[in-house]
C-alpha cells in the first residue's frame, strides 16, 4: 500500500514537471537560438545594405579620373572629341572600369555621345535611360549650381573642387543597373569650363551575375540572387530592397545570411540532447533509487510499527497492542458505568508436549492452526492476542458474564477437533481464565493477572475448561509466592525432612520403601509434597529438592539392609542436563548400590518419545536403577511405551484402588492392568490401599506388592527400622487388615 501511494502521490507531479521544464527549455532554446540569428540576420542586412551604398559610390567613383580632369574640360566641353571620347570614355570605362554603358550629357544634357560597351553607338540610346537617370542627373545640376554659388562668394581661384557625382540603382528596359551621374570637371585648372553648366558622364553598370558574384564573395554572401517582388521574400532569407536615388523600391537583394544560432545548435544540439538524455536517466535513477528508499523507508516503518503491534508468527496484536485495547475498554468503562470488560487468558492444552515431541516447527504450525480457529470464533469487537508461546487473551469489550462464558465455550469447542500437523493427527485443547471488569480504574496489568489465576485455575481442573476469577483465588496465588519464598529458605536452612512408606508383598513382608519428602512449614505446618513440589518445579528449585531426596534416601538407605528404596523423580529434574552425573556422583560419594533403588516417574515424562529422555533412563538403567511407573491409570496408559522404555514396574493409581469394591469399573480396569503388567512380565504395586477388601481384591486380581495405609502412613527413618524390627508390625499388619 505505501509503495502504490507514492508512486502515485509523487509520479506523475514529477514527471509532469519534468517534461515541462524540458519542453519551456528546449522553446527557450530555440527561441533563444531564433532571436540569435534575427538579430544576426539584421545585422547582415545593415552591413550588406552599407555595403551596396559603398560599392555603388565606389562604382561611380572609378568615373572621376575620367571625368575630372583636365584633358576631360578640353575634349567634352570646350569642344566635343568623339575620338577622345570613344577612347576615355566608352572604351577605357568600360574595358578600366567594367561598366556596360556609357555617355556624354551637354550642357543642355542632350547625349552628344554612347557607348555600349567599349563600342561607340548612336547616340540616340540614351533615350531607353533619360527616365532612369533623370534624377541623378538633376542632383548633379543642382550640386553644379550650388558650387557655382559658393565659387562665386568666396573659393579662392585655383583650388581643385571636388567631384560633383550623384548614383542610383534603377531598372532600365526590365535590366538592373547602377548609374552614375558625374560632372565634367577640370583637375588642376588648366582647363575651363566654356560655360556655366558643365557635360556629365552618365554611366551603367548592369547589376547582373558578375556583379552579384564579386558582391556576394566580398561581403561571403550564399545565394545571393535578385528578384523584382518584395512581398516574395522568403521571412528566413535576408533581404534588402534595391531603391532608386529618390527612394522608390526596384528590386529586392536576397541572399541565405549566417545563422550562428542554428550552427551551434546544429553542433552542440548532438551533444546537449545526449547530456540532456544522460541527465534524465541519472534524474530518473536518482528519484527511482530514492523513491525506493523512500518506500523501503515506508515499508520498514510499516514493519516496524507492525512488529511492535502485531505477533510475527500469528499476525495477531501483541501483548502492547492488548494492553492498549484493554485501556481503551476501561476507558470506556469510566465513561459508562453500566458497562463490563470480560479478559479471557487462554493456554492451549498439551502444546508443550506435541512441541517437546515434534519441534519447533511443528509447534509454530501448530500455533498458527490453533490461532486462526480461535480467531474465528471471536467477534470483530474482540481483541484477540497472542502474548507468546500458547498463550492468547481476549479483550472482550461490553461483555456480560454470559456472554464472556459463551464465548469461552465456543472457543473450546472450537479446539475439540483434531489437528492435521506436518506428521500426524494431535488433539489438543485449551483452558480459559476469565475476569470480569467493572471498574475502570482497574489496572489493565491487574485484570491481566486475574485472568492468569482463573487460567491456573482451569488447568488444575484438568484443562479443557475455563473458570471465571474469584478473589480467592488472588489469596491462592498470593500463599502460593510466599510459599516459594519460604520453600527457597527451607531448602537452603536444610529444614525438609525424609518419611518413608512401606510397600509389602502378597505375605505382608515388607519389600521397600517409598521416600517422600515432607516440609514442615514454621508457621503453615506440614505441607504436602503434592502442594510444593510443582511450586519447587515452576520455581527453579526441583534439581535442589530432588537432588535433596535423593541423598537423604541414599543415606538413609543403609539403615535398611535389603529394602528396596523406590525415589520420586520429576520430569522436569529428570529432564534436567547434568541429572544423570549428578546423581551417579551422588552414587560414588556415597557408595551406594543403585540397584537397591526404584525411581519413580510418571507417564507424562514418556510421552513424546524423546530421545533425550529415553537416553536418561538407558543410562540410569545402566547405572542400576530400576524404573517405576507412578501413578498408572491416571495419565495416557499407552502401552507402547511400556515396551520401548526400560520399566520393570507400574504402580496402579490410588484413584482406582479407592474406587475398588465401589464401581465395577475400577476393578475391571485394575484386573486389565495386572494382566497387563503380567503379559509384559512387569511388576505391579497398587498404592493408596487402606482397607482389607482392597488388599484381597488386589490379591485375587494378582497384584503382588501393596502400599498404602492399611499397613503404615509414611513414617521416619528410624521409624521404619522399628518397624522391621518389631515382629508385631506383621500381626499388625494383618490385624489391619
Ligand atoms: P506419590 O508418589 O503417588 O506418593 C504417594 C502419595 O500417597 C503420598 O502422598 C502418600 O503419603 C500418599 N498415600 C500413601 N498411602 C496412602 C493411603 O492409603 N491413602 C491416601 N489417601 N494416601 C496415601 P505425599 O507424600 O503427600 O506425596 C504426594 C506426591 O508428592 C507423591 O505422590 C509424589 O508424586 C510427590 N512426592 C512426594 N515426595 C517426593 C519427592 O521426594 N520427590 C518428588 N519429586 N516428588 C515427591
Ligand atoms: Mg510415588
Ligand atoms: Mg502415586
Amino acid at each position: 500500500m505505501p509503495k502504490r501511494f507514492l508512486k502515485a502521490d509523487f509520479f506523475w507531479p514529477l514527471a509532469i514537471l519534468a517534461v515541462f521544464t524540458m519542453a519551456v527549455l528546449v522553446a527557450l532554446v530555440l527561441s533563444l537560438v531564433h532571436q540569435f540569428d534575427s538579430v544576426s540576420r539584421e545585422r547582415e542586412q545593415a552591413v550588406v545594405a552599407n555595403g551596396l551604398t559603398g560599392i555603388t559610390g565606389e562604382v561611380a567613383h572609378r568615373v572621376v579620373a575620367q571625368a575630372v580632369w583636365d584633358e576631360a574640360v578640353r575634349n567634352l566641353d570646350n569642344r566635343f572629341d568623339p575620338v577622345w571620347a570613344s577612347e576615355n570614355i566608352g572604351q577605357f570605362l568600360s574595358q578600366t572600369g567594367g561598366f556596360d554603358t556609357s555617355f556624354v550629357l551637354d550642357a543642355k544634357d542632350r547625349a552628344i555621345y554612347a557607348a555600349d560597351g567599349p563600342g561607340t553607338v548612336d547616340a540616340g540610346a540614351f533615350a531607353a535611360f533619360a527616365p532612369a537617370t533623370a534624377a541623378i542627373v538633376e542632383s548633379v545640376r543642382a550640386q553644379e549650381a550650388a558650387r557655382a554659388l559658393n565659387t562665386a562668394r568666396r573659393s579662392a581661384p585655383g583650388k581643385i573642387p571636388g567631384p560633383i557625382q550623384a548614383s542610383s540603382i534603377a531598372k532600365v528596359e526590365g535590366r538592373l543597373y547602377i548609374l552614375s551621374a558625374t560632372l565634367v570637371q577640370p583637375d588642376f585648372g588648366h582647363a575651363r569650363p566654356k560655360g556655366p553648366r558643365a557635360p556629365i558622364v552618365v554611366t551603367g553598370m548592369l547589376l547582373g551575375q558578375p556583379f552579384l558574384k564579386m558582391f556576394g564573395e566580398r561581403f561571403m554572401l550564399r545565394d545571393l540572387h535578385v528578384h523584382g517582388d518584395d512581398s516574395r521574400s522568403d521571412k528566413r532569407q535576408a533581404h534588402i530592397p534595391l531603391r532608386t536615388h529618390s527612394g522608390d523600391y526596384v528590386a529586392t537583394l536576397d541572399w541565405q545570411p549566417q545563422t550562428p544560432g542554428r550552427t551551434m545548435l546544429d553542433q552542440i544540439g548532438g551533444p546537449v540532447l545526449i547530456i540532456v538524455a544522460l541527465l534524465s536517466l541519472a534524474a530518473l535513477t536518482l528519484y527511482r533509487r530514492a523513491s525506493g528508499m523512500a518506500q523501503s523507508l515506508v515499508a520498514s516503518e510499516a514493519r516496524a510499527t507492525h512488529l511492535a503491534y502485531f505477533d510475527p508468527l500469528t499476525g495477531l496484536p501483541n501483548r502492547a497492542r492488548f494492553q492498549e485495547r484493554l485501556d481503551h475498554a476501561l476507558d470506556h468503562l469510566r465513561r459508562d458505568h453500566q458497562a463490563t470488560v470480560a479478559v479471557h487468558s487462554i493456554d492451549l492444552d498439551r502444546f508443550k508436549e506435541i512441541n517437546d515431541l515434534h519441534g519447533h516447527q511443528v509447534g509454530d504450525q501448530l500455533i498458527k492452526l490453533a490461532a486462526r480457529r480461535l480467531a474465528a470464533v471471536c467477534r470483530s469487537t474482540d481483541t484477540f492476542a497472542r502474548f507468546g508461546a500458547d498463550e492468547f487473551a481476549i479483550v472482550q469489550a461490553n461483555a456480560t458474564a454470559a456472554q464472556a462464558a459463551a464465548l469461552a465455550d465456543r472457543l473450546i469447542e472450537a479446539m475439540t477437533a483434531p489437528f492435521y500437523l506436518e506428521t500426524n493427527r494431535s488433539f489438543i485443547g485449551c483452558s480459559i481464565g476469565i475476569t470480569m471488569v467493572t471498574d475502570g480504574d482497574v489496572d489493565p496489568g491487574e485484570a491481566i493477572r486475574q485472568a492468569d489465576m482463573a487460567l491456573t485455575r482451569a488447568r488444575a481442573d484438568g484443562g479443557s475448561r475455563f473458570c471465571f476469577f474469584e478473589i480467592e483465588m488472588d489469596a491462592a496465588v498470593k500463599t502460593r509466592r510466599s510459599l516459594e519464598i519460604d520453600l527457597r529458605e527451607a531448602l537452603a536452612a536444610g529444614s525438609l525432612d525424609m518419611a518413608y512408606q512401606p510397600q509389602v508383598n502378597h505375605r505382608g513382608v515388607m519389600t521397600g520403601v517409598e521416600a517422600l519428602v515432607r516440609w514442615r512449614h514454621p508457621v503453615r505446618g506440614p505441607i504436602s509434597p503434592a502442594f510444593f513440589v510443582p511450586i519447587a518445579e515452576e520455581c527453579g528449585l526441583i534439581s535442589e529438592l530432588g537432588l535433596f531426596t535423593i541423598a537423604r534416601a541414599f543415606q538413609d538407605s543403609r539403615r535398611w539392609k535389603g529394602l528396596k528404596v523406590a525415589i520420586n523423580v520429576s520430569a522436569i529434574q529428570l529432564r534436567t542436563p547434568g541429572f544423570v552425573t549428578a546423581v551417579s556422583t551422588l552414587v560414588s560419594r556415597l557408595r551406594v548400590d543403585p540397584r537397591r533403588f526404584e525411581l519413580e516417574i510418571t507417564e507424562g515424562l514418556l510421552v513424546g518419545d524423546d530421545p533425550e529422555t529415553h537416553d536418561t533412563l538407558k543410562r540410569l538403567r545402566d547405572l542400576g536403577f530400576s524404573l517405576a511407573l507412578d501413578d498408572f491409570g491416571t495419565g495416557y496408559s499407552s502401552l507402547s511405551y511400556l515396551k520401548r522404555f526400560p520399566i520393570s514396574k507400574i504402580k496402579i493409581d490410588r484413584s482406582f484402588i479407592a474406587s475398588l469394591g465401589i464401581d465395577e469399573e475400577a476393578d475391571a480396569v485394575v484386573g486389565a492392568i495386572i494382566r497387563l503388567a503380567r503379559a509384559l512380565k512387569l511388576n505391579v504395586i497398587a498404592e493408596g490401599v487402606e482397607t482389607s477388601d482392597q488388599r484381597d481384591r488386589l490379591a485375587a486380581a494378582g497384584c503382588s506388592e501393596i502400599q498404602g495405609y492399611l499397613f503404615s502412613k509414611p513414617v521416619s527413618a528410624a521409624d521404619i527400622e522399628a518397624l522391621r524390627a518389631a515382629p508385631a508390625f506383621m500381626r499388625t499388619a494383618r490385624a489391619a487388615a
